[in-house]
């Protein structure tokens, strides 16, 4: 008797957090080819890829809870014999991919889903304070060099942060400086160096 070779994949998308469940069997993995796996929804957004590779799949997930690809490699064997397998973030320790019977995937993503946006609101403050820090610690280092100033000429500037800005103020003159927290505002820092307060 052949052995029935047939898999449900369970993930949750990292662009709109909509659940996706797809059914697999055997033959959709064949050769070296990647199979991609997008938002079952309408954002489109590549979730999970599966390559395989000899006796192994390398399976990189985009995570839905801190942003980054996580890369695993799966036996072949344990993808299709066992019952119920969870691969899970290696930064927050939550379950990220889940495989099995159908009804066990899709009763496991349910139960998950309401934490899922729960923490992922939390990885989004966690997020937007690490930038900051970035941007501050950049900051610091312009400074080091006695390159953070006023057009005034004073170099006596005073650093205050809030959730979405850095201000930076001239204690002489009190002009004001604002530099927004985003992934912009810590590129334009690491390519500059001069911060000038005009
Ligand atoms: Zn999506
Ligand atoms: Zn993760
Ligand atoms: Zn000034």
């Amino acid at each position: 008797m052949i052995k029935e070779f047939k898999k449900s994949i369970g993930y949750i998308c990292p662009g709109c957090s909509a659940i996706a469940i797809w059914d697999k069997n055997l033959f959709d993995f064949s050769g070296d080819e990647t199979a991609v796996f997008k938002c079952h929804s309408k954002c489109g957004e590549e979730c999970v890829a599966i390559t395989p590779k000899k006796d192994k799949y390398s399976i990189l997930i985009n995570c839905p809870m801190c942003d980054e690809a996580h890369l695993f490699n799966v036996r072949k064997i344990t993808f299709w014999q066992s019952k119920f397998f969870v691969l899970h973030c290696p930064e927050t320790g939550i379950g990220i991919l889940f495989l099995g019977d159908h009804d066990t995937v899709k009763h496991e993503l349910s139960e998950q889903e309401q934490m899922f946006i729960k923490l992922s609101e939390e990885c989004d403050v966690t997020r937007e304070l690490t930038m900051i820090f970035e941007i501050v610690e950049r900051i610091n280092e312009i400074a080091k060099e006695e390159n953070v100033f006023c057009a005034c000429g004073s170099h006596a500037i005073s650093i205050e942060i809030d959730n979405e800005k850095i201000t930076l103020k001239c204690r002489d003159c009190g002009k004001i400086k604002d530099i927004p927290a985003s992934e912009e505002s810590l590129q334009n820092l690491l390519n500059a160096s001069a911060i000038v307060l005009d």
